[in-house]
């Protein structure tokens, strides 16, 4: 009796479609994943792969091409199941995607209607404890034949950079940035590098335009933020003035969860907020101003000092920076280096210092790379300065290097206030 259900079985599995060779489970839940693993051996896939959130999945998928199925969870930290499914869309189009989610049936409908727009290959969306059942149907399910994508973001691209976050090749430099009321140093700006295996250093040009358009904006710039923690720390422990810059481009600034998921890493880093600042770049044309200044709003009111950067560019609007509660602006580079005093850039450059004064806002000027250009901006009064003439941008070790052989340039300015203020 029982051999003949058991043939009766394998008959109907022969009718069946295949089973998939290899599956991805995305899932950070440790326990839950495992239990989802053990299933999918127990039901026959050879190999099953796991990661923990989706930025390890889109790296794994970028490895390894003979990945056919996706299970991911929903709710995740860092990369939710709405953005993997996105970025699985574009970058992976072949592969079967099964939604495991304990979310409500709305959110569910919502899933499969993204699934459709973004012609994924949703195979099924099961609700969480996934039964034994269920997932079988789905792994037996024939893939869907898809209509032709039309052309999306450089695929290649954007797996190759969630692989080098996942992977932890992306790190802050820092540029250090000097007042020119005592020429002494006033913090600095973390600036990405993308320490490649094969390629070496690589600087923003070849990745940032591609990261600002991608839902990765988050996860890159936080990740910058945390390998800047050093010289936040630094900063601190040697009492010395002034804050470390931060990039913020609008399109992660216009997300409405910016400054939550900013605040929520600044505070797991366990970083002093008055110690950051918040460089908000203009690079493209912001859509949806209303969430940028809420966000900008917030990060003030939570005690980061705000910055306009690239002022003078095409993007940096002036309605952003009167309605908004910025403390600094940067002149772009493009207006200080080889400016002369009768050229047209300086004039700009003139103007803005007498404008940002008249908002009540800390200049600082980018790319100084000659004594002539430091000379005039310190003659119009511009209150800090960045640039080759004094420091390139530097990781943690050449920074403390650097820092070591300039004692001259190191304010003990904090250091005298914090000791006079000592009532005894
Ligand atoms: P930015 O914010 O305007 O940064 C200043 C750029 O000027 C940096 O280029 C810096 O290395 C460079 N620089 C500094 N001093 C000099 C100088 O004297 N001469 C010249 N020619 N250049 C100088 P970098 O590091 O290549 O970054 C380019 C841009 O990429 C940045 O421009 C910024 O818009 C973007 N970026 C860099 N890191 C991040 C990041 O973590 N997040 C975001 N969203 N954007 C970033
Ligand atoms: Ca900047
Ligand atoms: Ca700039």
């Amino acid at each position: 009796m029982d051999g003949d259900m058991g043939r009766d079985i394998d008959i109907d599995k022969e009718q069946q479609h295949p089973l998939p060779q290899m599956v991805l489970v995305v899932e950070d839940h440790p326990l839950q994943r495992r239990v989802l693993v053990r299933t999918l051996e127990s039901l026959g896939v050879p190999r099953v792969v796991e990661a923990e959130d989706g930025a390890q999945a889109l790296a794994m998928l970028a490895e390894d091409a003979l990945i056919d199925m996706v299970f991911t969870d929903l709710d995740m930290p860092t990369m939710d199941g709405l953005a993997l499914m996105r970025l699985i869309g574009q970058l992976a189009p072949g592969v079967g995607v099964v939604v495991l989610s304990s979310a409500e049936r709305e959110l569910l409908q919502a899933v499969e209607w993204l699934a459709r727009e973004q012609r994924l290959d949703l195979i099924a969306v099961i609700e969480k404890p996934a039964s034994r059942s269920a997932l079988e149907a789905a792994l037996r399910q024939p893939p869907r034949r898809l209509p032709d994508r039309a052309p999306g973001l450089p695929a290649l691209s954007v797996s190759d950079i969630a692989a080098g976050i996942a992977a932890g090749q992306f790190e802050a430099f820092v540029q250090p940035k000097f007042g020119f009321v005592d020429g002494k140093l006033k913090g600095g700006e973390a600036l990405a590098r993308w320490r490649h295996p094969e390629r070496g250093i690589v600087l923003p040009a070849a990745f940032i335009q591609t990261v600002e358009t991608s839902p990765l904006i988050e996860l890159f710039s936080l990740s910058i933020l945390q390998s800047a923690a050093w010289a936040v720390r630094w900063l601190e422990a040697s009492w010395l003035p002034g804050r470390i810059a931060i990039n913020a481009s609008s399109t992660w600034l216009d997300q409405p969860s910016m400054a939550e998921r900013l605040m929520e890493t600044v505070e797991r880093l366990q970083l002093p907020v008055a110690r950051l600042c918040i460089e908000v770049t203009e690079s493209v044309a912001n859509s949806n101003l209303a969430v940028g200044l809420e966000n900008l709003a917030r990060l003030r009111m939570a005690g980061f000092t705000l910055s306009v950067d690239d002022f003078g560019t095409g993007f940096s609007s002036l309605k952003r920076l009167v309605s908004s509660p910025f403390k600094e602006l940067k002149l772009d580079r493009s207006f200080i280096h080889g400016a002369t005093p009768d050229s047209a850039r300086w004039l700009v450059v003139e103007s803005t210092i007498t404008l940002a004064k008249k908002l009540g806002l800390e200049t600082v000027a980018e790319g100084v790379e000659t004594e002539a250009e430091w000379l005039l901006l310190k003659g119009a009064g511009c209150d800090a300065w960045q640039g080759y003439y004094t420091a390139k941008p530097m990781g943690e070790a050449d920074f403390m290097h650097w820092a070591k052989q300039h004692p001259e340039m190191m304010s003990a300015t904090a250091d005298a206030e914090w000791f006079n203020s000592d009532p005894k």
